[in-house]
């Protein structure tokens, strides 16, 4: 039996594993990436040259910082490792270099992190269409640029970050089309009074984008990419407080990639695996795992830290990471100096800005109207929008007849990318609220494992990727 396995070794796994060991347990921290860092502190997989642009030098640097901690003589790294199935007695399937293996644990954090969001539009499916996230791993993990004229897409301040990011990497960043009104960012800015240094950060980087000319045009939407086997352009428009078009003229403009961001949503497959209640948070429109205040989970010896717990951003992951660190470790018979209540009240503070984040920066409903019927939602088993809206029309209410009924997010993700979007489908046409359209079901594998991992002989090299 393993004292403590961590699985995601992103800051709040990692937070977790170098707390847990510093007070003497011996841990396993678990991540499907050859490195630790998770989304956040992305190291490079290649030799990171002498110069970086400065905002990434910068983070990389805090990286190391809290990476540095991993070379505790109490924890094994496993890096290349994915978990496709946790159960509720803390048994976690892996598979990794040495092919699969079955682990079981005394106390179990779960730090799976959250994926990103996007709305479909005429033309997502482009090569050359990718989500913020995709170009900045690119730029993190490779050192390369995702394309030379970009236009961000989307809502919330990661947008205005990543252009900053991308334009010190050397790309023309075309445009930048934040869906909320200046205004209506405005009237709520009061919500941050008290978080002087992220509005000082957010300032800092509107104005390095005007410096570069870069124009970010608030209250507009993506409305459609063009292209013919590549995006070669993309048309933004303006949009009503409900996120529809308004008539008028559009913008046409050239770029050769596309970046979107509309958010996050927890990563909370494993935690479903593991028998976890789940909520539905309105404050930034998704489920995640419910714990106490010690980050434990409905069920015993499970925690859930970071993005699993809710949208929350790194500042929130960090002392979580740490506090189920410390209470894992004293359940397991060991003693921590750290007091837990600092560490607590730094992650509500960090959660308490997020939280409003996510609320200035909401996905609006009326962006489900871009999608033609001939638009595909799950790209996966390549089902349009218009198959969908007919199902519904059947009178289909929930992810989960969904699924069967039209083959949509039974594909090759299972649902992260199509899962959000279908729910929002769901509250269009139906006009009930997103939460009633429920989870999906999730079950092993979660992510694809050689068949030979789930069959009794290990006779077959074939990916299991269809359920
Ligand atoms: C594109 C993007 C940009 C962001 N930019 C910012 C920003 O500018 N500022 C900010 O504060 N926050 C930002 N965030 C949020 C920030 O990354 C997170 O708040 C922070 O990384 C959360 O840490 P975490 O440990 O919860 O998750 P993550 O950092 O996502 O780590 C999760 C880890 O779990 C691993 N994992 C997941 N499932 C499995 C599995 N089944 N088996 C094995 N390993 C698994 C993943 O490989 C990953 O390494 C961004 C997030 C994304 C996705």
């Amino acid at each position: 039996m393993t004292e403590i396995i961590v699985i995601g070794a992103g800051p709040a796994g990692v937070a977790a594993a170098v707390t847990a060991a510093e007070a003497g347990a011996r841990v396993t921290l678990i991540d499907e990436n050859s490195l630790p860092g998770g989304q956040y502190f992305k190291q490079a997989a290649l030799p990171a040259p002498a110069s970086l642009p400065p905002t990434l030098a910068e983070n990389f640097r805090q990286g190391q910082a809290l990476l540095a901690g991993l070379s505790h003589k109490n924890i094994t790294f496993r890096g290349n490792t994915l978990v496709w199935n946790v159960t509720p007695d803390r048994t976690v399937s892996l598979y990794g270099p040495a092919g699969p293996e079955t682990l079981a644990a005394a106390q179990l954090i779960i730090a799976a992190g959250a994926y990103e969001r996007v709305m479909p539009f005429p033309g997502w499916t482009l090569p050359g269409v990718m989500t913020v996230g995709g170009a900045q791993l690119l730029l993190k993990g490779q050192r390369l640029l995702a394309g030379q004229r970009i236009l961000l897409a989307g809502t919330g301040p990661l947008l205005q970050v990543a252009g900053v990011q991308l334009l010190e990497a050397g790309a023309e960043i075309v445009a930048i089309a934040e869906l909320q009104p200046l205004g209506s960012i405005i009237a709520r800015s009061p919500r941050f009074l008290g978080h002087r240094d992220k509005v000082k950060l957010a300032l800092n980087n509107a104005r390095r984008l005007k410096r570069a000319g870069v124009p970010v045009k608030f209250g507009y939407a993506i409305v459609r990419a063009t292209g013919e086997n590549e995006v070669s352009g993309a048309v933004i428009a303006r949009v009503d407080a409900a996120g529809h078009p308004r008539p008028g003229p559009e913008s046409a403009l050239a770029v050769d990639t596309v970046c979107l961001n509309f958010g996050f949503a927890p990563d909370t497959r494993l935690t479903q695996l593991a028998g976890c209640k789940h909520h539905f948070a309105e404050r930034f429109g998704g489920w995640a795992a419910i714990t106490d205040d010690n980050m434990e989970t409905s069920q015993p010896g499970i925690f859930a830290v970071g993005e699993v717990r809710g949208i929350g951003g790194v500042e929130a992951a960090l002392p979580e990471g740490r506090l189920a660190g410390q209470v894992a470790a004293r359940k397991s018979g060991y003693r921590t100096d750290e007091s837990a209540g600092p560490t607590r009240r730094a992650a509500r503070r960090a959660r308490a800005l997020v939280g409003q984040l996510n609320t200035v920066f909401a996905v609006k409903p009326g962006l489900m109207t871009l999608a033609q019927d001939d638009t595909l939602i799950c790209r996966c088993e390549e089902i349009s929008a218009g198959q969908l809206r007919a199902a519904i029309r059947e009178g289909i209410t929930t992810l989960n007849n969904l699924k069967p009924w039209t083959r949509a997010g039974m594909g090759r993700c299972q649902g992260r990318i199509c899962g959000p979007i279908l729910a929002h489908l769901l509250a269009a046409e139906t006009g009930l609220e997103a939460q009633s359209a429920g989870q999906f079901t999730v079950r092993p594998p979660v992510k694809p494992v050689p068949l030979s991992t789930l069959l009794p002989q290990n006779n077959n090299d074939e990916v299991a990727h269809d359920k």
